[in-house]
């Protein structure tokens, strides 16, 4: 059975007392936010953001792929961020499979060749961050004085942790 319309009457209850309306469209705290799918993280209640306040990039892993990449692009040029902050998190499933494992399986369900699809997994949570801070800081495309921060989330205790 479909959750959509449990999403339909939340969002009913939502915009009956919407009062963010006039909001403009650069973000208020001019910070851009690269940060994992995982549905245990919240990043607007664990940060303090309201709606207007920040760009939230999210993907599996809260990794800075391509496209990642081009949201941030957009997000500083366009829209006025300065500021980019990368957090990953404990018990990530992108710790859980190899890219040979996730190819495996679609090519036995659905005959698929992935074989071209980094799925970007890793087996060292820190240097995860470390790697997609680095990887920010290094693109062409991210201006050098943009400052770049990388954290660990931890699911069980809801704090955030630089990683240096
Ligand atoms: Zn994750």
């Amino acid at each position: 059975m479909s959750v959509v319309p449990e999403l339909l009457s939340a969002n009913e209850r939502y915009a009956a007392s919407f009062s963010k309306g006039h909001l403009p469209m650069p973000p208020g705290r001019k910070v851009a936010i690269l940060t994992c799918m995982d549905a245990r993280i919240d990043p607007a209640k664990a940060l303090g953001l309201e709606e207007g306040d920040a760009h939230v990039i999210r993907n599996a892993g809260g990794r800075a792929s391509d496209d990642a990449l081009r949201s941030l692009v957009i997000s500083e040029q366009l829209l006025g961020t300065t500021e980019i902050v990368v957090i990953h998190h404990t018990d990530c499933g992108m710790l859980t499979f190899s890219n040979d494992d996730l190819r495996a399986l679609l090519a036995e369900r659905l005959n698929a060749d992935a074989s071209a699809i980094d799925f970007l997994p890793f087996r060292d949570l820190e240097q995860s961050v470390r790697d997609d801070v680095a990887s920010i800081r290094r693109s062409q495309l991210i201006p050098d004085e943009v400052p770049v921060s990388g954290f660990v989330y931890d699911v069980h205790s809801g704090r955030i942790f630089p990683v240096e």
